[in-house]
């Protein structure tokens, strides 16, 4: 299950906790970003004006 967002502008609406987090602007594909609120990572898989993020989920 892939689950993904989008930015608004450069911010980050968690799909977990809802709680917005500001990210830099000078992310690119592939890069890692963390929710300050919950820790959940996010990669960014589509960089622009607006960032699509991807959950990371741990498979075990
Ligand atoms: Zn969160």
């Amino acid at each position: 299950m892939d689950e993904q967002t989008t930015t608004t502008g450069k911010t980050l609406t968690c799909i977990e906790c809802k709680n917005e987090t500001q990210l830099s602007d000078t992310l690119k594909q592939g890069d890692v970003v963390e929710c300050e609120f919950c820790g959940i990572e996010f990669e960014v898989t589509e960089a622009g004006v607006e960032y699509t993020l991807s959950l990371i989920e741990d498979e075990k």
